[in-house]
């Protein structure tokens, strides 16, 4: 599929454009038809569903794309390959291992999950859609107006998908450590290793859990704490010296753990900006692609004239908020297991360790955002119009 100037990070022959950094980043005025903040997961997932709608699409971010990895990056592998993203994956496991202080228990999954590199997805990702890019800092919001360090732009539709700060949402962005969010930090020492593994165990951290991700030939191993009081860096640090592992290569943030309106003054949000993540295992890439391509689905329908504005806002909203209920579930259930005397827990993880209830509950599980949603790959209907010609951006 073609697309905009959106992979000059993977093709260093593309000619780059003289407007990066320090003195060289020209002025940003301008505006658009769509206007998509944030170019990871979401922001991309929604560019993705536009492309030939032949809308004028502007994405920003403040990194070039894939350039800064924002997670473990580990997905349920059918995710990969709902979206053709399967160039990007790394590794793939059958099994997630669960270590107590009391036991371990390691539980068959009926699908299976992969960790997969950030830069070659986002590459892969951008590269089915067809869009603009340019790095800017994205400060705020005036109506339609989005204001940028490079200056601003207008858009009748615009997308935040610039992650748990929720930036163009009403007021001050979401702040730590009052808000509903979960911190998670890890490191990614070179290594490697067979097992996806979990540890719960409050020596680790009081009320979250620890984990080793292998990606081929390196760990992603970190710690989360659904308390955005308790700070994680040296429980990481202790995990991965008792992994054997070097702390090197940090990478961490805040995670929502809570669904916040999908739509707000006017703006779709999707993604961590609009506690996407899932409570309890923080899972947040697969719902960010999930309500992305939805959120880009109700724009396309108004970039070709079949809903208007308001109909695409209050349909996604809709859409958002009917996840309502698992998220609240899982909610619960984080809450819940730091209070469980630590042997009930290894107790229940061993009751449960029945292929029947894994295979149900880990489908539920799946089905919050399942990858059936993305489809095979898409018919595209002809292109609206032309909009290459008319913006003066040439076609990578
Ligand atoms: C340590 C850690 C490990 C994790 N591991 C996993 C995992 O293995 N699997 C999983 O499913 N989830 C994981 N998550 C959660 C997952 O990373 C997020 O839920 C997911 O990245 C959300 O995607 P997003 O596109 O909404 O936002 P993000 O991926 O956070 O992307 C936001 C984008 O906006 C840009 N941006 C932000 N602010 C600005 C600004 N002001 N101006 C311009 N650009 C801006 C950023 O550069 C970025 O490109 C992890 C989270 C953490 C912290």
């Amino acid at each position: 599929m073609a697309r905009r100037r959106a992979l000059r990070i993977i093709e260093p022959d593309v000619p780059q454009r003289a407007t990066k950094r320090g003195a060289a980043r020209t002025p940003l005025n301008r505006d658009c038809e769509v206007l998509i903040c944030g170019a990871s997961f979401a922001g991309l997932a929604v560019a993705r569903e536009l492309a030939g709608s032949g809308a004028e699409v502007l994405v920003l971010d403040r990194y070039e794309i894939g350039e800064r990895q924002t997670s473990a990056c580990g997905i349920p592998t059918a995710w990969l390959h709902a979206l053709g993203l399967e160039a990007a994956l790394q590794q793939t496991f059958g099994e997630l291992v669960i270590h107590t202080p009391h036991t371990t228990v390691r539980y068959r999954l009926p699908w299976t999950f992969s960790t997969f590199d950030y830069r070659t997805l986002c590459a892969a990702l951008a590269d089915q859609g067809e869009f603009e890019f340019e790095t800017a800092k994205v400060d705020g919001r005036d109506g339609q107006t989005v204001r940028t360090d490079r200056g601003e732009i207008t858009a009748p539709l615009i997308v935040d998908a610039l992650g748990w700060r929720r930036v163009l949402g009403i007021g001050d962005n979401i702040q730590p450590p009052d808000a509903l969010l979960s911190r998670g930090l890890e490191v990614h020492p070179f290594g490697s290793g067979e097992e996806m593994e979990i540890w719960i165990d409050r020596g680790i951290v009081p009320a979250g859990y620890g984990w080793s991700f292998p990606a081929g030939r390196e760990l992603r191993i970190g710690v989360g704490s659904f308390d955005p009081r308790y700070h994680v860096k040296q429980p990481t640090n202790r995990l991965a010296a008792a992994l054997g592992a070097d702390t090197v290569r940090y990478q961490g943030n805040w995670i929502p753990h809570a669904l916040r309106p999908a739509t707000e003054d006017g703006v779709f949000f999707a993604g961590d900006s609009a506690g996407h993540c899932l409570p309890l295992t923080a899972e947040g890439i697969r719902t960010a692609l999930y309500f992305g391509l939805a959120c880009g689905r109700e724009l396309r329908a108004v970039v070709e004239g079949r809903q208007s504005r308001d109909r695409a806002l209050a349909s996604y909203a809709a859409f958002s908020a009917s996840h309502a209920r698992p998220f609240a579930w899982m909610l619960r259930v984080q809450r819940l297991i730091p209070r469980l005397p630590p042997r009930l827990l290894a107790g229940a993880l061993r009751a449960i360790d029945r292929q029947r209830f894994i295979d149900w509950a880990f489908g539920h599980y799946l089905a919050v955002a399942h990858p059936d949603f993305a489809g095979a790959r898409r018919a595209r209907p002809p292109a609206r119009r032309s909009r290459a010609a008319a913006t003066g951006t040439a076609r990578a």
